[in-house]
C-alpha cells in the first residue's frame, strides 16, 4: 500500500484500559485460566511475526505484540496505542479499511495482501495477513499478522501495489468458475465475494460465451452487463486463460474496467442518430446495415422477407391546410399502426416526409405475400382522428419480396419503389406488387411529367366543349369544357393520358387555372352572342386544396365578365368523403361567388348518398357506367334518379350512347344527357355554330 496504513491504537476504545487488565481482557476468552494469560503474552513476544489488532472505527492500534512494536518503531504499547492514525490517512486508504471490515462482518474471509507502512515516516513493506476479529464490545476489528518482505524483488513489489491500488477490477477463477481471488478493486464492486463466474453475468449466456472464446483464443473481451455491488453495471471484461500461481491448475483471468457512463452516453448518441424523434421509429441512419441482417436471418431460415414503402396520399396538402402539428400527429398515427403490426425482427423505419418503410419476415403459415400491407390499408380503411375530426386517410404501398423478386438490397429498394408509383397512380389498387414492367411505366410517366410542364410553360392545351342535350326536345342546353393537350410531335393528347399525372406533380393547378379561366371568357361570349346556356367544367379534388385556387376562381367574374350563376364546377365524389381538408369551407366559399356544384362519375366510387345532405350540392352526374345498366331495367338509376329528386339536384345522364338509353332516360323524368349519341366533344368554333344552328332553327 502506498500509504500510511495504521500505525497504532486503543483495544477496547474510550474504557482505555491498563496493560495489564488489558491483555487479561483479551487473553480471558482462550485462557479460561488454564494457561496464564503472561504466558500467551510472553509467547506472542517471542514470535518473529507481527502481530496487532487495529481499530477500524477509532483509526487505532488496540494491541501489539513485541515484533510489532518493533516494525511501527514504537517505544511501548501505550505510545503505539496513542498513535491517532486518523490524522494522516488518505481517504482511500480509508475507503479500503471500511471496505475490509464490511468484507470481514460478512463473511469469514482473510487476505493477504503487501502494504508499504509509514511508521515515523519511514516505509517499510510488510506481507500483512489480515483477517476480522471480533471485540468484546460486538464490533469488527482487524488482526494482521506481518512480515518484513525484503525477499520480495521490487518489481514484484511494484506489481502488487499496482494490484492493489489500480481501479481495475482483476480477479481470478477455477475453471468451474469459484472465486480464487480478486483485488480491493474487484472486491469493492462485486454482489458478494463467493459470486461464481457465470452469476457475474446479467445476461447467464454471456458467461458461456465468454469461456468458448476463450477456449477457442485464449482470450476474449468485450463491454457486457454485469452483477455489481452498486446495481447492473456495464464492464468492459477481458477475459484470458492462465494458471492459478498457488496451485498450478488452469483458471481464468478476469479483468474488468466500469464503462457504464460511457456506454450509455454512446447508446444514446447511437439511438438518437438512428431513430426519428417525431415516431420513434428507425431512421435511415444504419437502414442499409439492418436490412442486410434481416434478410441475412431469412436466407438462414429459408423464409421470404417483403420489403415495404409506404406513402401518405396528400399529406402536404394536410400539412398545408391543416398545419404541421395535424401533420405530425398524422405521422405519428401511422407509425403507430406499422409499430402495432410488426414483429419483434422487422424493420420500421420513416424514409422521410411521409415514406415509411418496413422490411417483414414472412413466416410459413396461411398468410398472403401482401398480407401486412392489406392489414395496413385495413387499418386505415375508417376514417382517422387527426385535429380532432374523423379524416380518411389514404395509404400506397409497394412491395417487393427477397429473394423472389430480387436479392440486393438496391434492387429490392428500387423495385419496391416502382410498385410504389404504381400504386399511388392507381385509384383502387393501393397495395401493388413489383412487376419488371414497371420500369417502363414510370419512364414513361416521368418522360410526361417533364413534357407537361414544358408544355404549360408554352400553353399547349385547348379545350373542346360536349354539347349537353334536352331528352325532351333535343336541344343542346349546356357544355362541358374538356381540356386536350396540342403536342407539337403527338397530336392531340387526351386527358386520361396526362390528368393522373399532372394531379401526381401538382401541375394540375396550373392546367386548371388556365382551363377555368378559358371557361369563364366563353362563358361571358357566349352571353354577349345571345347563347346564354351555362357551361361546366372539371376541378380535380387536388385543386380545392390549392391556397390560390378560390381567390382566382373569386376574381373571374370581375377579370372576364362572366357569370358565375351560369357555370357548374364538376367535382368528384371523394371531395365529399373528407379526403381534401376543409372541402366543405371551400365549396361554401365557391358557392357564395355563384358557381354551381356538380358531382361527377355519381356512383363511380363510393355510391353513398347520405353524405349529399351537408354539402351545397345543385346537380349529379351519373357515372356513365350505368348506361348499360339501363337494359336490364336500370334500378340503380332509377333509385338514384329519386334520391336526386329528393335533394333537389338536378340529374345528368352522362355516356348516353343509343336512342333506347335516351327513350328510358325521357320515360324516367331524367331530361338531360350528355354522349356521343347526341355529340363528342367539339371544338369551340364548332359548339358556337351548333348553338348558332339552334337559335336558327328555333326562330324559325
Ligand atoms: P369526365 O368528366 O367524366 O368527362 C367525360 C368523358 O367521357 C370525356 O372524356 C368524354 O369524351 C367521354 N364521353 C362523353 N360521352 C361519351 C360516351 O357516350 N361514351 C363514352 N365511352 N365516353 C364518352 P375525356 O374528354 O377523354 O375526359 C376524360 C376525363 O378527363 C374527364 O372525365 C375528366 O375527369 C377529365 N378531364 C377532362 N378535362 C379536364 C379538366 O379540364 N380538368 C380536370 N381536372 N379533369 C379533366
Ligand atoms: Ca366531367
Ligand atoms: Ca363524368
Amino acid at each position: 500500500m502506498e500509504e500510511k496504513l495504521p500505525d497504532n491504537s486503543d483495544l477496547s476504545g474510550d474504557t482505555c484500559l491498563e496493560p495489564e487488565e488489558n491483555r487479561a481482557a483479551l487473553f480471558n476468552g482462550i485462557a479460561e485460566g488454564k494457561i496464564d494469560p503472561d504466558l500467551i503474552a510472553t509467547i506472542y513476544d517471542r514470535l518473529d511475526t507481527a502481530v496487532w489488532i487495529f481499530d477500524f472505527d477509532r483509526k487505532r492500534f488496540l494491541w501489539a505484540n513485541r515484533k510489532a512494536l518493533e516494525i511501527t518503531e514504537a517505544v511501548s504499547l501505550e505510545e503505539l496505542r496513542s498513535r491517532d492514525l486518523a490524522t494522516d490517512m488518505s481517504p482511500a486508504v480509508e475507503e479500503r479499511l471500511r471496505q475490509y471490515q464490511q468484507d470481514f462482518c460478512r463473511h469469514d474471509v482473510s487476505f493477504s495482501e503487501i502494504w508499504t507502512l509509514y511508521p515515523r515516516g519511514k516505509p517499510k513493506v510488510l506481507q500483512l495477513n489480515m483477517s476480522g476479529i471480533r471485540l468484546i464490545d460486538g464490533r469488527m476489528a482487524l488482526l494482521c499478522e506481518a512480515r518484513d518482505h525484503h525477499e520480495q524483488q521490487p518489481e514484484t513489489l511494484r506489481s502488487a501495489e499496482a494490484l492493489m491500488h489500480t481501479t481495475v477490477m482483476i480477479s481470478l477463477f477455477s475453471t468451474d468458475g469459484t472465486p480464487l481471488y480478486r483485488n480491493t478493486a474487484a472486491r469493492a464492486a462485486c454482489q458478494s465475494l463467493g459470486t461464481p463466474f457465470h452469476r457475474h453475468f446479467v445476461e447467464s449466456r454471456d458467461a458461456l460465451e465468454f469461456l468458448e472464446l476463450v477456449e477457442r483464443n485464449r482470450t476474449s473481451g468485450r463491454v457486457t452487463r454485469v452483477r455489481t455491488s452498486a446495481g447492473p453495471r456495464w464492464h468492459e471484461v477481458t477475459i484470458r486463460a492462465c494458471q492459478d500461481a498457488v496451485s498450478g491448475q488452469p483458471a481464468y483471468l478476469v479483468s474488468e474496467i466500469d464503462v457504464t457512463e460511457l456506454h450509455e452516453t454512446k447508446e444514446r448518441a447511437q439511438y438518437l442518430a438512428s431513430h426519428d424523434t417525431l415516431t420513434g421509429l428507425s431512421n435511415r441512419t444504419y437502414l442499409q446495415e439492418r436490412l442486410a441482417q434481416v434478410l441475412q436471418t431469412a436466407t438462414d431460415r429459408g423464409l421470404t422477407a417483403t420489403l415495404y414503402l409506404v406513402d401518405l396520399d396528400d399529406f402536404k396538402m394536410v400539412n398545408d391546410s391543416l398545419g404541421h402539428a395535424a401533420g405530425d400527429s398524422l405521422l405519428q398515427l401511422v407509425a403507430e399502426k406499422l409499430k402495432q403490426l410488426a414483429e419483434p425482427d422487422d424493420i420500421v423505419a420513416r424514409l422521410g416526409g411521409d415514406e415509411f418503410l418496413i422490411c417483414h419476415l414472412e413466416k410459413p403459415g396461411p398468410r398472403g405475400p401482401d398480407w401486412f400491407g392489406r392489414q395496413l390499408l385495413q387499418a386505415f380503411s375508417k376514417p382517422q382522428l387527426i385535429d380532432g375530426k374523423p379524416r380518411r386517410v389514404g395509404l400506397s404501398i409497394g412491395y417487393t419480396q427477397y429473394p423472389e423478386d430480387g436479392v440486393s438490397i438496391d434492387d429490392l429498394m428500387r423495385h419496391a419503389d416502382l410498385a410504389l408509383y404504381q400504386a399511388k397512380t392507381d385509384p383502387v389498387d393501393k397495395c401493388v406488387r413489383f412487376h419488371p414492367q414497371m420500369r417502363h411505366l414510370r419512364d414513361e410517366h416521368l418522360a410526361i411529367k417533364k413534357d407537361l410542364e414544358r408544355a404549360i410553360q408554352v400553353n399547349e392545351f385547348i379545350l373542346e366543349y360536349q354539347p349537353i342535350a334536352c331528352t325532351l326536345n333535343d336541344r343542346v342546353i349546356s357544355a362541358e369544357a374538356l381540356v386536350r393537350w396540342h403536342h407539337p410531335e403527338k397530336g392531340l393528347i387526351y386527358p386520361d393520358d396526362f390528368i393522373k399525372i399532372a394531379e401526381e406533380t401538382g401541375l394540375i393547378n396550373q392546367i386548371g387555372l388556365w382551363v377555368s379561366r378559358h371557361v369563364a371568357q366563353m362563358q361571358a361570349r357566349l352571353a354577349q352572342l345571345n347563347y346564354d346556356i351555362p357551361l361546366s367544367l372539371n376541378v380535380s379534388p387536388k385543386q380545392l386544396s390549392d391556397a390560390h385556387f378560390v381567390a382566382h376562381m373569386q376574381a373571374l367574374p370581375r377579370e372576364t365578365g362572366c357569370n358565375p350563376e351560369k357555370i357548374s364546377l364538376e367535382l368528384t365524389e371523394s371531395v365529399l368523403l373528407g379526403d381534401i381538408p376543409n372541402a366543405s369551407e371551400t365549396l361554401s366559399q365557391l358557392k357564395s361567388t355563384g358557381y354551381r356544384i356538380v358531382i361527377d362519375d355519381f356512383g363511380a366510387g363510393y355510391s353513398n348518398l347520405a353524405y349529399l345532405h351537408n354539402y351545397p350540392i345543385d346537380g349529379i352526374k351519373i357515372d356513365r357506367m350505368f348506361m348499360t345498366d339501363i337494359a336490364s331495367g336500370g334500378a340503380i338509376v332509377k333509385l338514384i334518379l329519386s334520391l336526386a329528386n329528393a335533394l333537389g339536384a338536378e340529374v345528368i345522364a352522362e355516356g348516353v350512347e343509343t336512342v333506347e338509353q335516351r327513350a328510358w332516360l325521357l320515360e324516367n323524368g331524367c331530361h338531360r344527357f350528355q354522349g356521343f349519341l347526341y355529340s363528342k366533344p367539339v371544338p369551340e368554333e364548332r359548339l358556337l355554330s351548333m348553338l348558332e344552328t339552334q337559335m336558327h332553327i328555333a326562330s324559325m
